[in-house]
C-alpha cells in the first residue's frame, strides 16, 4: 500500500477573512484517524456568534464579488484548478488521514470534484443568458444573478469532493459561500480555502466553519443566508430541508441510498464480476453510489463464483481502505451478524480483517458477500454504508424490478446485461436518478449532473451540471420597450 504517515495537526480553526481565524467557542472536536484509531487534530464546534460574523462578513462582501465579471470570477477557477493538480498529493494525504481512503482512491475523488472545477470555468457561456425582440420594439433579456450568502453542509466521505460539487458553481455564479464540513473529516476544507486564496479569491467569498449541529441549525435558521446544499444521511437531509424551507430558504438535500444492480445470467462474466465487486467495496462501501445488492435473475452461480475469486484477492489498504470509525465499524458488523442469523449465505466473511502491517489499530472490515437474502432482512433494506454485499435472488426482470422500486431510495440502479433489451427495460423502469449499464457506480461526468430521486434526494434538481448553476442562482427578466417616437430622435430615422 501507499504509506500514510501518522501526523497530528494539533488545534484546527474556522477560516473567515481570508485566514485562519479562531472560533470564540471553546468547545473542541477530535478528530480521529481511521488508520490509526489516534487522533490527528481537533476542530473548533463553532457557535452562534461564529456564525453571526461569517455571515456578516459574506453579506459585506457579496455586493462587491457579485458585480465583478464573470470571466474574472472563472478566471479565478482556472488558476484553482491547477492548483488543484499541482497539489494532489498533499490534498490526497489528508483525505486519506482523516477519511481512511487509500491515496488512489483520494486523489481520483480529488479529480472527480476537479471535473466540477472545469464545469465553472464555462460558465461565462452557460451564464450568457438570452436576449431577443419579442414584439416591435421590445426586446427581452434573460440574465442569471446569484442569490447572496450560502452555505454548504457536506458528509465525511467525500471531504473535498462533496464541498467541490458546491464551491466552484456557487462561487462562479457570484454568491458568497459559507462551507461547514463533516467534524470527523475536516482537514481538506481548511486546505481548498487555502488554495482558492494562492488562487486570488477576495476573503469571505469562501469561509469554513467547523462544527457540528448548534452550527448546521444556525445555517437553517440565519435570515441572511438565501440558500443551502446539504449531502449526508436522508434523516439529517430530511430535517435541514425542513428546518430550511420553512425559513424561507432554498434547499436541495441529498440524502443516503440503497442502490442494486440487477445481474442477469447473459451478462459478460468477468467484468461482471469485477463491476460487482468495485461498486459494493470501492471506498470500503462508504459511497452513496455503493451499491450493497445484487439482485440474481436466475441463476447466476458462475458469476457469483468469480465474484468470490476476485474478492478473495482483496488486499486491504491497497484494494480497499478503513471504515470511518469504530462505531460505523460495530453497527456494519452487526448488520452481517443479524443477516448470519437469519440464515444468510456467508460466502466472504471480512470480519476477521487482515490488516496492513503498522495500521493494526485502524478500523478494519474486508469485503463481506452474503448470499441467499431475503429482501425483507436490515442488510438488504437499510444503508449499510460498508464493505457488504448482499445477493438476492429471483426467478425473473420482474421480481427484481419490485424489490429496486419498493426501496424508498433513489440514487443509482446497475443492470448487468449483454441484452439490450434487459438494458433498456431496466433503465425506463428503475426508480432511480442514475442508472448504470455493465456499469456499478453510474457517477455522470460533467457536464451530465449529479443526482438521486426519492428519499435519496430533497428539493428539486441536480447538484452539478446545468441544474447546479440554476440552484445557485435567480433568473432575471427584463422587458424593455424603448422610446422611438420621441421627436428629438425622428432626424435619426
Ligand atoms: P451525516 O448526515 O451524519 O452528516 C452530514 C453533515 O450533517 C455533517 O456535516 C454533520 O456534521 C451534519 N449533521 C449530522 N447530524 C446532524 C444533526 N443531527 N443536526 C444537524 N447537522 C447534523 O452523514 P455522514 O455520516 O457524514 O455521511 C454519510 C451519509 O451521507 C450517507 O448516508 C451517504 O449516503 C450520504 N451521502 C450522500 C450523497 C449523495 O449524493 N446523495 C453523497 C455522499 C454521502
Amino acid at each position: 500500500m501507499n504509506e500514510i504517515n501518522y501526523q497530528n495537526f494539533g488545534p484546527q480553526r474556522n477560516w473567515v477573512d481570508g485566514q485562519y481565524k479562531e472560533s470564540s467557542s471553546d468547545k473542541t472536536i477530535s478528530v480521529i484517524s481511521p488508520y490509526f484509531g489516534k487522533e490527528i487534530a481537533t476542530v473548533p464546534d463553532s457557535n452562534l456568534s461564529d456564525l453571526e460574523l461569517a455571515v456578516k462578513k459574506a453579506k459585506q462582501q457579496f455586493p462587491y464579488w457579485a458585480k465583478i465579471n464573470i470571466r474574472d470570477r472563472a478566471e479565478i477557477m482556472f488558476r484553482f484548478k491547477s492548483i488543484l493538480e499541482d497539489n494532489v498529493d498533499e490534498l490526497a494525504n489528508l483525505i486519506s488521514l482523516d477519511n481512511g481512503k487509500t491515496i488512489e482512491d483520494a486523489r481520483g475523488s480529488i479529480m472527480r470534484g476537479k471535473e466540477v472545477v472545469e464545469f465553472a470555468t464555462s460558465l461565462p457561456s452557460v451564464l450568457s443568458g438570452d436576449s431577443s425582440q419579442v414584439a416591435n420594439g421590445i426586446t427581452c433579456t434573460m440574465t442569471h444573478q446569484p442569490l447572496g450568502v450560502v452555505a454548504g453542509i457536506t458528509p465525511f466521505n467525500f471531504p473535498a469532493m462533496v464541498p467541490l460539487w458546491m464551491i466552484p458553481l456557487a462561487i462562479t455564479s457570484g454568491n458568497c459561500f459559507i462551507l461547514k464540513p463533516s467534524e470527523k473529516t475536516p482537514l481538506s476544507a481548511l486546505k481548498i480555502a487555502e488554495y482558492l486564496k494562492k488562487s486570488g479569491l477576495p476573503e469571505n467569498v469562501f469561509q469554513v466553519l467547523n462544527g457540528t449541529n448548534e452550527i448546521v441549525d444556525g445555517i437553517c435558521d440565519h435570515p441572511d443566508i438565501k440558500a443551502i446544499a446539504f449531502v449526508g444521511s436522508s434523516s439529517v437531509a430530511k430535517t435541514v430541508y425542513s428546518r430550511s424551507t420553512n425559513s424561507g430558504k432554498r434547499a436541495l438535500c441529498l440524502g443516503g441510498a440503497k442502490n442494486h444492480m440487477i445481474v442477469v445470467p447473459d451478462a459478460d462474466l468477468n467484468s461482471t464480476a469485477k463491476g460487482l465487486l468495485a461498486s459494493s467495496m470501492g471506498s470500503a462501501g462508504q459511497r452513496c453510489m455503493a451499491a450493497s445488492v445484487a439482485i440474481g435473475v436466475a441463476n447466476i452461480d458462475p458469476i457469483v463464483d468469480q465474484l468470490i475469486v476476485e474478492a478473495k484477492d482483496f488486499i486491504l489498504g491497497k484494494d480497499m481502505g478503513t471504515i470511518i470509525s469504530n462505531e460505523a465499524l460495530g453497527r456494519i458488523t452487526n448488520y452481517i451478524n443479524e443477516a448470519e442469523e437469519m440464515g444468510a449465505r456467508i460466502l466472504i466473511d471480512g470480519r476477521n480483517p487482515n490488516p496492513p502491517k503498522d495500521y493494526e489499530n485502524g478500523y478494519w472490515l474486508g469485503p463481506t458477500i452474503l448470499d441467499n437474502v431475503k429482501e425483507n432482512w436490515s442488510c438488504a433494506k437499510e444503508e449499510i454504508f460498508g464493505p457488504v454485499l448482499s445477493i438476492i435472488r429471483t426467478n425473473d426482470l420482474e421480481g427484481a424490478m419490485k424489490i429496486e422500486n419498493n426501496n424508498p431510495y433513489g440514487n443509482a440502479a446497475a443492470v448487468f446485461t449483454t441484452s439490450g433489451e434487459v438494458a433498456k427495460t431496466i433503465s425506463e423502469n428503475a426508480s432511480s436518478g442514475m442508472i448504470g449499464i455493465n456499469i456499478g457506480v453510474p457517477v455522470p461526468r460533467e457536464p451530465y449532473s449529479f443526482g438521486g430521486w426519492n428519499e435519496s434526494r430533497y428539493g428539486h434538481g441536480d447538484i452539478t451540471g446545468e441544474s447546479g448553476v440554476r440552484f445557485w442562482t435567480n433568473l432575471k427578466k427584463t422587458t424593455a420597450r424603448w422610446p422611438q417616437s420621441d421627436e428629438k430622435w425622428k432626424k435619426y430615422f
